[in-house]
């Protein structure tokens, strides 16, 4: 029905012309998934002509799990006061950090949840002492809706909170909790969190102090095919403004021992969104694989559908996890993911800048 539409974009993605939000909306909503996977592939190959796939070596730590958002997805926090609730004494990470290094890795991804009693003065002595202790460590740190946390505990505002976090020590920003950038789907999952303009407003500034940051989706909740391509729009045009993100990284909800419970959408839709963002997203130069929800199979068969970045070794999760899904790949399962499925696995930074062969391989 739909069929000279889908070919007119088609033909537009091999022109390497912008595709408008209708566009991309028509494409999610009723092209198959082979011509998908072949338009993002393009896209992708344009991208990055040199059949390299990227990784790098780090380590997902969370600081604390105690929050006060009480997002219904969410199955890692505890409130406040909880028995389970922790806040980790800076030795043990200072622990997790010189096992980091001992596998090579020299960054940290380094979140937690709104802990009311953590306010800018813990973040800046937090970061200065592992500064001091590893002073090559990347800290690529907090999230935007953590920065407006802890501008709120704090009594600041965004701009002396982003600054003074960048003077003790913070490197980069991962895009987390942005779940859908649309705030009626925000109200039904995280009412307590930043809204879709605050969450758009941390990367803008963030960006404007010459930091760089990924960006997130997770979908597959509450949200409609239109609120994941309104999504898309807002992240495009703020990459239009900045130029600041490295890159797109989306996964599937994972339902299990939340709040929202539900069920979790199929490994062909996960696709058919990545391939639609690969081609949505024109101004961004990496997308990543999210095999840690998807698994690992699902993590290479993913290359075929514009990705170019395996991301992190994970050598610890705890947030997927908590809701249910464990996978796990060391450097050499990711080096022989990539190389079965074609590709030549490299080493990058969190700047996407590579580094050397990969050294198990
Ligand atoms: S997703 Fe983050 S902000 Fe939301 S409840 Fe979990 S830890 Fe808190």
């Amino acid at each position: 029905m739909h069929r000279r539409e889908l070919d007119a974009i088609a033909e537009q993605v091999a022109r390497r012309e912008r595709i408008s939000a209708k566009q991309g909306l028509l494409l999610l909503q009723h092209e198959r998934l082979t011509p998908l996977g072949a338009m993002a592939d393009l896209v992708r190959r344009d991208k990055h002509p040199d059949g390299v796939v990227t990784y790098i070596v780090d380590r997902n730590v969370n600081y604390t799990n105690v929050c006060n958002a009480f997002c219904s997805f969410c199955a890692f926090y505890r409130p406040p006061h909880h028995e389970e609730g922790y806040v980790q004494p800076i030795e043990v990470l200072e622990q997790k950090i010189r096992e980091t290094y001992e596998l090579g890795g020299k960054q940290i991804l380094l979140q937690g949840g709104h802990n009311p009693e953590l306010k800018i003065e813990y973040y800046e002595q937090l970061f200065q002492r592992l500064k001091r202790s590893f002073p090559d460590l990347w800290l690529h740190a907090l999230s935007p809706p953590e920065i407006v946390h802890i501008r709120n505990a704090s009594r600041l505002t965004l701009s002396e909170t982003i600054h003074r976090l960048r003077e003790a020590g913070l490197d980069s920003v991962p895009g987390g909790g942005a779940e859908i950038l649309v705030d009626r789907v925000r109200r039904q999952l995280a009412r307590n969190k930043c809204s879709a303009d605050e969450w758009l407003e941390v990367m803008e500034q963030v960006h404007a102090l010459g930091l760089r940051s990924t960006a997130t989706m997770m979908f597959g909740h509450v949200e409609t095919l239109a609120e994941r391509i309104e999504h898309l729009q807002r992240l495009r045009g703020l990459q239009d403004r900045s130029g600041g993100f490295t890159a797109f990284i989306c996964w599937t909800y994972q339902s299990k021992h939340t709040e929202l419970g539900g069920e979790e959408v199929t490994s062909a839709e996960y696709l058919r969104t990545l391939a639609v963002s690969r081609i949505f997203l024109d101004n961004f130069d990496n997308l990543q694989a999210s095999w840690v929800t998807q698994g690992p199979k699902m993590g290479a068969a993913s290359l075929a559908f514009g990705v170019n970045d395996m991301g992190s070794t994970m050598i610890e999760e705890n947030v997927v996890s908590a809701a249910g899904t464990v996978h796990s790949m060391n450097e050499p399962q990711i080096v022989t993911a990539i190389r079965d499925a074609g590709f030549t696995p490299r080493r990058r930074d969190m700047t996407y800048a590579q580094r050397t062969d990969p050294v198990s391989a």
